[in-house]
């Protein structure tokens, strides 16, 4: 019998994970459950509390290194032993390749959106580097600034149907956010942004996108990408059987792009925690629902179908409902 399963980080994967098996142990730094879906809504003005989600640890600690061969996971101030492991510690970003970083402002989670909050309202002209998800999102939350998303493809959100492309397009240019394509970076300074044609002064730059795995630097002995764990189709460590990784922590191997989505956190959280109870469950990613929004506007996917409006709104609320629902029940 598997006597003790372990799980590092009660974000969205962890809390899945714990959800499907209440006897694993879930480990997280911070009393919250942070909802990422929600972050933005903190910009634009909703509380502060908003994306905090309360729900219950088992420890609570910052994971400092893992001793694979030994099973044990050292925090700060203690030693946990564990028989199977579940790696979920989320997302980091890293930006030291531009040219100018120091000048650049990350955006990866809740304290950026909470700076941000307090600073764009002091700034004449905000850069965003990066169309993407997270940019467009971000561009159309950031009211009563000039905006610009600097974007290196041909096209805003790349590898999405081009219905969300369009959409988001219009639904930006229409809140008066100017949309530059074709403009990779060269350069960040102070005040300004620099591409290959072009220069942009900017009081406030914004990079939204270099996005990694969050393995702790000193977790060393295990394969990763992108600091990913890299695992199977059963989310188990190609280096140790009994180690397994879900949601944005994880990398699988042969498996396709896989989105870093809310969604595919659930499912992995729940499929790895099905593996090391001892079942033999393949993960298969599905972004089915794949919801977002600019401004007060929302649109995207179910299925094949484009949905937009209130329908698109009501089927992101009920997906965060369901992971806020299930954080309360843990
Ligand atoms: C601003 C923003 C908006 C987003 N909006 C959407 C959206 O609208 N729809 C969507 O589908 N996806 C969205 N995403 C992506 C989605 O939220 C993530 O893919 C999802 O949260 C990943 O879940 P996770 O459990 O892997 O990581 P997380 O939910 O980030 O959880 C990681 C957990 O690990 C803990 N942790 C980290 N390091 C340590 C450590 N050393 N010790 C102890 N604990 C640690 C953290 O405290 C955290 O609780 C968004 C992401 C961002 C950043």
């Amino acid at each position: 019998m598997v006597e003790r399963i372990i799980i590092l980080g009660g974000g969205i994967a962890g809390i899945s994970a714990k959800w499907r098996n209440r006897r694993g142990l879930l480990i997280d730094e911070n009393p919250y459950l942070t909802m990422a879906p929600r972050i933005i809504d903190v910009i634009s003005g909703k509380s502060p509390d908003y994306p905090l989600i309360p729900r219950s640890l088992d420890y609570t600690g910052s994971v400092q290194s893992i001793d694979f061969e030994n099973r044990k996971v050292h925090l700060r101030n203690k030693d946990i032993n564990y028989d199977r492991l579940i790696i979920a510690l989320g997302h980091s970003q890293d930006y030291s390749f531009i040219k100018g970083s120091k000048y650049v402002h990350g955006f990866s989670g809740y304290a950026d959106a909470m700076a941000l909050r307090n600073e764009m309202v002091h700034k004449k002209h905000i850069v965003i580097i990066g169309g993407g998800y997270l940019g467009v999102e971000l561009a159309g939350a950031i009211g009563g600034n000039r905006v610009t998303v600097l974007e290196g493809g041909k096209q805003i959100l790349g590898g999405l149907p081009s219905k969300f492309a369009k959409t988001a397009s219009e639904l930006l240019s229409s809140s008066g956010v100017d949309i530059e394509l074709e403009s990779p970076v060269e350069e960040v300074r102070k005040d300004r942004v620099i591409t290959a044609g072009k220069s942009y002064e900017s009081d406030l730059t914004l990079f939204a996108g270099g996005f990694t795995g969050n393995l702790p630097e000193t977790v060393q002995d295990i394969t990763t990408k992108n600091s990913r764990v890299a695992v199977n189709s059963y989310l188990q460590s190609l280096d140790y059987p009994d180690v397994y990784a879900a949601g944005d922590t994880m990398s699988v191997e042969n498996g396709g792009f896989v989105p870093m989505s809310a969604i595919i956190a659930r499912s992995s959280g729940i499929t790895a925690m099905e593996n090391a109870m001892g079942f033999r469950k393949q993960f298969r990613p599905s972004n089915f629902a794949n919801i977002m929004r600019v401004g007060k506007n929302y649109f995207g996917t179910v299925g094949n179908t484009f949905v937009q409006g209130i329908s698109a709104r009501l089927i992101k609320e009920a997906a965060v409902a369901l992971t806020v629902n299930r954080a309360r029940e843990i």
